[in-house]
């Protein structure tokens, strides 16, 4: 039986994995490589590693747990999760293999929901991203464009007009900025463009046009996109866990959640703060949480 079974091999799993292999815990990190990130050609803001590939910081990870013996990590998807009445657990992956565990960490992300909009899933990651912390800085003073058919539209132009003035926001036919909202952006010279987009142009994922279904253009190289975001498993409603009223799984300061034994970490728990460095800071102290847990209760 393992001491913890990790369900997600992204940043919050893999620092997970490399603290429990290195507090002697038998540990499987189990990953099918659908990371929220997998998109980009570049990760920023993570000390020693900004500007790196997502898919070289996930190697140079692994890497780091072959050191630890006691660790495994394996290339499969997790189908299934449940509580026996031991109060152990029980995974099914992909396959139809089962494995037992005493604790679990829950790293499986989120997905998210861009806008339907033609075009615009060519140009996600590449010249238009998620959030201005991540990318701002690669695309700061160029035309920018913001395009979020949710109210939080407003929040996320506030802040891009910090990395670019030269701003609009569309919203895609969706009603959701109030007049004070919309005389604000204008005030500051940030148009707000409430008609239909028909398609969003532009060469090899480089943003070039967003073509409204009413016949009219606007010249953007690059921007914001205002997705909805869902958990990536529906492990924690299975597993009895409770959530936020974001969203996120509910945990305490060391990873546990409200379901005896599973911890979360990473983006299905902070939802609205989501950074590699976050993740993998979660993932630490889920692996303390689990550790000390299992030590209490062997002692
Ligand atoms: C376009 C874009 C750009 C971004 N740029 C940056 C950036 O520059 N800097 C930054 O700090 N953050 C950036 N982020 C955010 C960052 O990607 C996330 O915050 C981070 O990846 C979260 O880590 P995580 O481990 O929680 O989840 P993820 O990285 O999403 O990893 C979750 C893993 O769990 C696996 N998984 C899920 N379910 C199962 C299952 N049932 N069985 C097996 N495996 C499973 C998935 O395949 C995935 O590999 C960006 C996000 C996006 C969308």
């Amino acid at each position: 039986m393992l001491d913890c079974a990790i369900i997600g091999g992204g940043p919050a799993g893999l620092s997970a994995a490399l603290v429990l292999g290195r507090s002697r815990r038998n540990v499987a990190l189990f990953d099918d490589d659908q990371a929220r990130n997998k998109v980009t050609q570049e990760s920023h803001g993570f000390l020693t590693r900004d500007g790196i590939k997502p898919s070289e910081l996930r190697e140079i990870a692994r890497d780091e747990l072959k050191k630890y013996p006691s660790v495994v990590v394996r290339d499969i998807a997790i189908v299934q999760a449940r509580r026996l009445a031991d109060g152990t657990f029980v995974l099914v992956a992909k396959g139809n293999e089962q494995i037992r565990a005493r604790t679990i960490i829950l790293a499986t992300g989120l997905k998210e929901i861009l806008p339907d909009i033609s075009g615009l899933k060519e140009h996600y990651g590449k010249s238009l991203f998620s959030c201005p912390y991540c990318d701002g800085w690669e695309i700061r003073d160029r035309p920018l464009v913001v395009i979020s058919e949710h109210p939080h539209a407003y929040h996320l132009a506030v802040i891009a007009s910090h990395w670019s003035m030269d701003l609009a926001v569309c919203t895609n036919g969706a009603n959701v900025l109030p007049p004070e909202q919309i005389g604000k952006l204008a005030s500051r010279g940030i148009r707000v463009y409430g008609q239909r987009i028909a398609l969003v142009k532009g060469s090899e994922g480089r943003l070039q046009n967003i073509a409204f279904a009413d016949g009219t253009e606007l010249e953007r190289t690059a921007g914001f996109v205002g997705s909805q975001l869902v958990h990536a498993t529906p492990f924690a409603e299975m597993l009895g866990c409770a959530m936020n009223e974001k969203g996120g799984i509910v945990v305490d300061d060391v990873g546990r959640t409200t379901a005896e034994g599973v911890f979360a970490a990473g983006d299905n728990a902070t939802v609205t703060q989501t950074q590699i460095v976050f993740a993998a800071a979660g993932g630490s102290l889920a692996a303390m949480g689990v550790n000390a847990a299992l030590t209490f209760a062997d002692f």
